[in-house]
Formats: C-alpha cells, structure tokens, sequence
C-alpha cells in the first residue's frame, strides 16, 4: 500500500505531458540506442572527432543543460569542503540552490531558463523511471526526492525574476502557493551564496581549477567540452584556495554515481555513464 500511495502521489504531481510521454518510453529507448551507436561509429570513422550531425540536437541540449547544472552542483560541494563553508540545513539542497543562483548569475535570460528547466526536467524524468520500474524513493538517501528537486529548482529560478517568468513557471507548472514565496526563497539565496562568490571573486586571479577527460565516443567528449567550458569560466572570474581537479571519466559498468565531489582527493568526478544515461533519457 506504501509503495501504491507513493506511485499515485507521484502521478499527481507530474504534468500530464511527461506522464503521457511515460508511455512511450520504451520506443524512445529503442531510437536513442540507435542514436547513440550510429553516432559512434560515425565518430570513429572521424579519429574520435566529435560528429555534430550524428548527434540528435534535442537530445543532447538535454545533456547540455544537465551537465552545466551538475557541475555547479557538483562545484558546491567542492567550494563547501575547500572554502570550509558552514552548511545550515541538508548539504545536497545547499548545492542544488548553488546550481541555480550560479545559472542565473553567469547566464543570460534564455539560457538561464534553458539550463535550469532541462535541469529540473532531468529529475522529473528519473522520477518518471522510478515509477516505471514500480520503485519506491528510498527516503534514507541523502538527496531530496527527485521531484521536490524539481520543484526547489523551478521555485528558486521564477523566484529569480517573477515579472519575467510568469510563462517559465506555468510551462513547468508550478503551483501557485508555492510561487507565492519563491522571489523570497530566491533573495535568501542569492544573499546567502553572495558573499562567498565574492570571496571567490575578490581572490587574486590563478587557475585554481584544473580539467582533465578520457571521454570515448563522440557524444562524451562533446559532452566533456560543455564541462570544460564551465572550467574556464569559473577560473576567468573566480579563485579558490586551493587547486580543484575537475575529471570527465568512465566510472566502471556497475557504479551507480553519475558525479560526485571527493573530499580527500579534492576532485570532482563526472561520469561518461551518467553522459550516455542522459542522452538515452532524454525526453522528446
Ligand atoms: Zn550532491
């Protein structure tokens, strides 16, 4: 019963588009294999050169928009650990309210909009799986569910400019109580996060962050360059105090992580499985 209550609530929750798109989830899974292959093979033939035409443009804006928000989730942690940064309150909502106040920062209308919808989108689209395989969310995780995780995401970022993204909001249909508080929740966030990205700011210019990738396919290393580019963005304006490797690698066939942050090697992970995951998920 437990679990059947937890699948209707979840049903309630999602738009009913994503939820009529659940229903042809296995077809899409087929095309996108299909995608995915051509794509490689035509990258071989090219010396591992990525192949813009083999890649399906929506499919891997999906991993686009994804990708920028994780790392800047992923950088979070990093900047909690390396800056030794008081966390009030559960650190995995810390770095998701980062994410965005750092979206919204670095990019421009449209885009800001762009990369935290697909980020939102990428949960919803996990919760839709889940649900898929009949699952229950396992509450002892030490992330929010990943529809709250949607919601936090499309509150903050309305919440951001209210008067601009009315239609940002009901595209992604927030509710209407919740929009009420987002421009707040978004002004204690932006006055929480300022002055530690002002401490980064104000720190003398070095290359504090440090890339590196052994991507395969075509897919993963164009996906490695959207990481790449985020990289030099963050050492452009900003420093840490102390040197953060930032590495795009496979992470072996049964892990489960798609990016973590370890504290001990100072280094943040991206997986090439959670690129490849991402772009077969993507929603039509
Ligand atoms: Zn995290």
């Amino acid at each position: 019963m437990k679990n059947l209550s937890y699948i209707l609530s979840i049903a309630l929750l999602l738009p009913s588009a994503a939820i009529a798109q659940d229903n042809v989830n296995k077809q899409v899974d087929k095309v996108a294999k299909e995608t995915l292959s051509q794509a490689e093979h035509q990258d071989g033939s090219k010396q591992g050169k990525p192949d813009a035409i083999a890649l399906d443009p929506k499919r891997f804006e999906f991993v686009r928009t994804n990708l920028v928000s994780t790392f800047y989730h992923e950088l979070a942690h990093a900047l909690i650990d390396i800056m030794e940064l008081p966390v009030l309150g559960q650190e995995e909502d810390a770095a998701d309210v980062f994410s965005v106040i750092m979206v919204d920062r670095l990019y421009g209308e449209e885009e800001a909009l762009a990369i935290n919808g697909g980020a939102a989108r990428g949960f919803q689209v996990d919760a839709i799986k889940m649900r898929g395989k009949g699952r229950e969310w396992d509450w002892a995780a030490e992330h929010g569910p990943d529809m709250q995780r949607y919601y936090n995401i499309v509150c903050l970022t309305y919440g951001g400019a209210p008067k601009r993204r009315a239609a940002f909001a009901e595209e992604m249909r927030l509710p209407e109580d919740r929009a009420e508080i987002c421009g707040d929740e978004f002004a204690l966030a932006k006055s929480s996060w300022d002055p530690i990205i002002k401490r980064m700011e104000d720190a003398k210019p070095g290359e504090a962050v440090h890339f590196s990738q052994s991507a395969r396919s075509g897919l993963q290393i164009r996906a490695a360059e959207i990481i790449e580019t985020e990289v030099k963005t963050v050492n452009e304006k900003y420093n840490l105090p102390r040197r953060l490797r930032v590495v795009v690698k496979r992470c072996g066939r049964n892990s489960n992580f798609y990016a973590f942050y370890s504290p001990s090697r100072e280094k943040i992970t991206v997986c090439t499985n959670y690129i490849d995951e991402l772009y077969h998920d993507a929603p039509n």
